[in-house]
């Protein structure tokens, strides 16, 4: 079958891997010159950023992307790096010499002795969503259900909570609660709204010191944080690849205007152009309420779809600096990518984002430095340092063009107070707002990380009411993040492969 897949980001390419493996002719469509969708590198002066996904799991042989990728040939080196977590009143970075896989644990206990037994509570829940992870992965059998059913049995009671009440119930200190909360508002989430199953998947203590192991024994046991090393370009790149080898096509710098319906089947597209190309599946990504509105029409879809369509909520913005610098920042910040957290109010953060009120970097952000496993970015003698936050997509007052450059010297001004001498340094800047989001990712919303994750919000199926029209991609049903689209798009392809005709 000839299969048309507009949008060449994440989802779009794993799909069409998917169909070009089982020898379907795939026709690749990207408004961008090079695939990737967020994946893709921004470049100036010399420099590369990554303008998307910085840390990345199940990249290894033995898990989920990796596991797949190896089936279609694909190896991609990876590295392991610590990520820092700075709050206004103290730092919990991996110390100098290693001291343990729960050096968190005791560190937090130092710093909040009246919650002691919270925190011990909060890393037997941790261990315990950790172990119904591993066991899920596992060959089905009787002794996996009965060990899944004990590790169950000791936090059900926890089951119904929200973030919001599960660490309210266990820490009296509200800086306490914002070390595992504080990430939640990185996706533009309410703690209120996340179900408490979430947060150790969020916060997997591997993630913050790259010597903590992630086996047992032999076997593979916590998510690994990963960095592809090169740069996070290299997934798509390579999936493209595999796609033009097994005979598909990229039409980069095209824009897809229509989906065509006849008789309830999509048929093809319509290009921005005028020219049309006939197809037997069409696949869709990017932002839902666009795609359906304007290339697919909502009067082919039922009343269900256009409910999901109508409720579900998709993230906010993110703005972004990045920075090539004539010096080594390492000295100051020893993690790849860390967090500086600004509020302890992460309900008043998000209702701010929601209400077009950017925090102006007061609420938090973060500083990477994507040369760090990607070392051709940058020059020689020279180094990338990535600074950004979530912010609103619409800013209630003014516009972002007229007020990116004050912002962005905000932000590298609060960025400086931790790496001292930042400012001086700076040979290039690109700065990118959600107004460069939206026309790169073709949404009239941008919206970074796909939908929040609110706890049983459905987003837009797969599998759409318009017979072989597929909808993929971060706002689909499987939601946002690299391994998340990736699965999400593999088992779509499963889904409509067993319906297709
Ligand atoms: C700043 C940032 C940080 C992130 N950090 C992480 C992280 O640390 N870890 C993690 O796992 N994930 C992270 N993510 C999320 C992850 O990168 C995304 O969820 C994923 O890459 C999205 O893939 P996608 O295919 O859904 O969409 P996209 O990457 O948006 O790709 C869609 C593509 O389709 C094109 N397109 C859409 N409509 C049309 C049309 N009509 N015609 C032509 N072209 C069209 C767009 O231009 C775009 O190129 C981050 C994302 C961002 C932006």
């Amino acid at each position: 079958m000839k299969i048309a897949i507009i949008g060449a980001g994440l989802g779009g390419l794993t799909f069409g891997a998917c169909a070009a493996r089982d020898g379907h002719e795939v026709v690749l469509i990207d408004k961008n010159e090079e695939p990737g969708g967020v994946m893709a590198l921004a470049r100036q002066d010399g420099f590369s950023f990554e303008q998307g996904p910085l840390i990345l799991t199940d990249l290894l042989p033995e898990e989920s992307v990796g596991g797949f990728l190896k089936t279609l040939g694909i190896r991609l080196e990876t590295v392991r790096d610590d990520r820092g977590v700075c709050t206004p009143d103290f730092d919990l970075l991996a110390p100098a010499e290693y001291a343990g896989p729960d050096w968190r644990k005791k560190r937090l206990k130092e710093l909040f002795p009246q919650d002691e037994k919270g925190i011990d509570e909060y890393y037997r829940f941790y261990e315990a969503l950790m172990k119904l992870r591993y066991l899920g992965g596992q060959k089905d059998s009787l002794l996996k259900k009965l060990k899944m059913l004990a590790a169950f049995s000791g936090i059900k009671k926890y089951e119904k909570l929200n973030c919001k009440e599960f660490t309210e119930n266990l820490f009296s200190d509200p800086r306490l609660r914002l070390v595992f909360n504080g990430i939640l508002a990185d996706f533009c989430a309410d703690p209120e709204e996340v179900g408490c199953f979430t947060l150790p998947f969020v916060n997997t203590e591997t993630a913050f010191d790259k010597r903590i192991p992630v086996e047992r024994g032999k076997n593979l046991y916590y998510p690994s944080y990963r960095y592809i090393v090169g740069g996070c370009q290299k997934l798509p790149e390579a999936l493209c690849g595999y796609i033009l080898e097994h005979g598909g096509t990229f039409l980069n710098k095209t824009v897809v205007q229509k989906v065509l319906i006849e008789n309830g089947r999509a048929v093809g597209v319509r290009l921005a152009d005028g020219r049309d190309i006939a197809a037997n599946a069409v696949v869709g990504c990017g932002s839902a309420r666009d795609f359906f509105t304007d290339a697919v029409g909502l009067e082919h879809l039922d009343d269900a779809y256009r409910k999901i369509l109508n409720d579900f909520r998709p993230m906010e913005a993110v703005f972004m600096v990045h920075l090539g610098v004539d010096y080594d920042p390492s000295a100051y910040q020893k993690q790849s990518l860390c967090y500086y957290y600004g509020s302890y109010d992460l309900h008043g953060a998000v209702e701010k984002l929601r209400g077009g009120v950017y925090h102006n970097g007061s609420d938090g952000y973060l500083i990477y430095f994507p040369d760090r496993h990607a070392p051709d970015f940058a020059p020689q003698g020279c180094h990338c340092v990535t600074i950004y936050t979530v912010c609103p997509d619409r800013l209630r007052d003014g516009d972002w063009a007229s007020r990116k450059e004050a912002f962005a010297d905000d932000l590298i001004r609060l960025a400086e107070s931790r790496l001292p001498g930042l400012s001086s340094h700076i040979v290039t800047k690109k700065i990118v707002t959600a107004e460069d989001y939206r026309a790169f990712t073709h949404m009239k919303k941008s919206s970074f990380g796909g939908a929040v994750p609110i706890r049983d919000q459905q987003n837009p199926p797969h599998i759409t009411p318009v017979k072989n029209l597929i909808f993929v991609g971060q706002q689909s049903e499987n939601g946002g993040g690299v391994p998340i689209v990736f699965n999400g798009a593999v088992q779509a392809y499963e889904k409509w492969r067993k319906t297709a005709g």
